[in-house]
């Protein structure tokens, strides 16, 4: 097999229930290696996407290849193919080691392959201390690398991961993401990975597809996704949209890129645009501005707490400031206007 073959190759995929698009004429292809993410809000056809690959579910027309070959009729056994689950499903009366050696003694791999496995997964997600544990007795980060470890050792070529961190609190997911992402690089299995959360899509992907009801609005590295976004929407979802009309053309530019300048100050290479201070939040690292621009519309600003908190934000609050930034970091974007609600 050629090596430039796509590991998944998605065509004109379409899936309808009744009356609901639920994935409408999607075309992707992820590479062999890759940890590509599908991010998007709730209902936007990422799990259908996700159990059309895996072959839980038919399509309803269009096309799946993996690594070349059409699975169209192949039942999701005989896919190269595994799936982790947010509530992991762990049995609770056996081991871990059990857990994850369990897929390997319903395939009837010999005692000897079926140990060196399982302790070679177990090592991969860093739990090589804990076979003899119960499920029980594992943190909820801990549970969750055991059905990562569970499904590693299928040796699967793909891996499909639904929202797998969805259920731990914030500190723990942001860990588990560092975790996930080295893992993935370890063993060195095509990872596709389904998340609402744009900060975990950023952190661990090489590459992300943005659904919006169904299609897909953007594909591009992380960098690329937040920095050149193509769309009204993807500049919303990912970020924070600060979308601006000026002679007609809708542009974007993040919180981070607008800075404040002083009243009268040189604008050097910087577009400029004055307005008043609505709104102030001190957040410890950062501090957010809104600001409601003279010629209409407002920005969001947000300045690093460098030199500690800024004097008392409510006394900011009115007053009036000139603001500015790069001309190459107002991005124009195209797609239909996003509702005040989604512009927040
Ligand atoms: P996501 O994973 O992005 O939240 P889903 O793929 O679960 O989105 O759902 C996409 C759309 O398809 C939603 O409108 C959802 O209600 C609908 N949907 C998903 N599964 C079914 C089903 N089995 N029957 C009917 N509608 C479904
Ligand atoms: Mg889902």
């Amino acid at each position: 097999m050629a090596s430039d073959t796509p590991d998944i190759r998605l065509t004109g995929l379409t899936k309808v229930y009744g009356d609901v698009v639920a994935v409408a004429d999607i075309d992707l292809e992820v590479e062999r290696g890759e940890f590509f993410t599908m991010l998007g809000p709730s209902g936007s056809g990422k799990t259908t996407t996700l159990r059309m690959i895996a072959g839980f579910e038919d399509p309803t027309s269009g096309s799946i290849e993996l690594a070349g070959a059409d699975v169209g009729r192949t039942p999701p056994y005989d896919r190269a193919v595994n799936t982790v689950f947010q509530d992991y499903a762990l049995f609770p009366h056996m081991s871990v080691g059990e857990n994850v050696a369990y897929g390997m003694r319903v395939a009837r791999v010999g005692k000897r392959e079926r140990a060196r496995r399982r302790d070679e997964a177990l090592k991969m997600v860093r739990l090589a201390e804990y076979g003899d544990r119960k499920p029980a007795e594992l943190s909820g980060g801990q549970r969750q690398r055991v059905a990562l470890a569970r499904a590693i050792v299928n040796q699967p070529e793909v891996l499909l991961l639904d929202e797998p961190l969805g259920a731990l609190d914030l500190k723990l997911r942001e860990q588990m993401q560092v975790e996930l992402k080295a893992i993935q690089r370890d063993v060195g299995i095509t990872f596709v990975y389904v998340t609402h959360d744009q900060d975990e899509a950023l952190t661990m992907s090489d590459r992300i597809a943005v659904f919006n009801q169904g299609r897909i609005e953007q594909v591009s590295t992380p960098v690329e996704l937040y920095e050149r976004p193509a769309t009204a929407f993807v500049a919303g979802f990912v970020g924070v949209s600060n979308l601006l009309e000026r002679d007609g053309r809708r542009f974007t530019i993040r919180p981070e890129k607008v800075r404040r300048l002083e009243p009268g100050a040189p604008p050097g290479d910087l577009l400029t645009e004055s307005g008043t201070v609505s709104d102030i939040a001190y957040a410890g690292m950062v501090t957010r501005y809104r600001v409601e621009l003279e010629r209409g519309g407002h920005l969001q600003m947000v300045t690093q707490n460098v030199e500690g908190a800024p004097g008392d934000p409510e006394s900011e609050r009115g007053e009036e400031v000139l603001v500015g930034w790069r001309p190459e970091h107002a991005v124009a974007v195209s797609g239909k206007k996003l509702t005040e609600e989604e512009s927040e």
